[in-house]
C-alpha cells in the first residue's frame, strides 16, 4: 500500500496528500488544503496574503477586472485564471501571482522585454 492518497478535487484521481499539483490533470492545489505558492505554508481561501511570507494571494482578474482570491478560477466571473509558462520544456500552468514561473524560475510574461 503506497501510503494514503487523497482524491484530486478536480479530476478525482488519487494524488499524494502533499501534492501541489495534480499529476493527473495538472491543476493547482489538487487536495483541499490550500498552500502558499511560495513558501507552501497552509493558507485559507479569502486571505489577502500569506501569513508567513507575505506572498500576495489576490489577483486581479483580467476578464472582469475584480480582485479575487488566487486560484484556478475567478470567483466573480468564473474565468480561468491560470497562466502557462512559455518555456517549451516547462509549460507549467499556475496561478498568475507573479512574473516568474514557480517551477522553472523563468519569466512567464513573454513577448515584451
Ligand atoms: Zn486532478
Ligand atoms: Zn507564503
Ligand atoms: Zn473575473
Ligand atoms: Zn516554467
Amino acid at each position: 500500500m503506497p501510503g494514503y492518497m487523497l482524491p484530486c478535487r478536480y479530476c478525482d484521481q488519487l494524488v499524494p496528500p502533499d501534492a501541489e499539483v495534480c499529476p493527473q490533470c495538472g491543476r493547482w492545489n489538487p487536495v483541499d488544503e490550500l498552500r502558499c505558492p511560495r513558501c507552501r505554508s497552509p493558507i485559507m481561501e479569502g486571505w489577502k496574503a500569506c501569513s508567513r511570507c507575505g506572498q500576495s494571494l489576490t489577483v486581479t482578474c483580467p476578464f472582469c477586472n475584480q480582485v479575487t482570491f488566487f486560484g484556478d478560477h475567478c470567483s466573480h466571473c468564473d474565468a480561468r485564471l491560470t497562466v502557462r509558462c512559455l518555456q517549451k520544456k516547462c509549460g507549467f500552468e499556475q496561478p498568475p501571482l507573479g512574473t516568474i514561473c514557480v517551477k522553472c524560475g523563468k519569466p512567464i510574461s513573454g513577448g515584451k522585454r
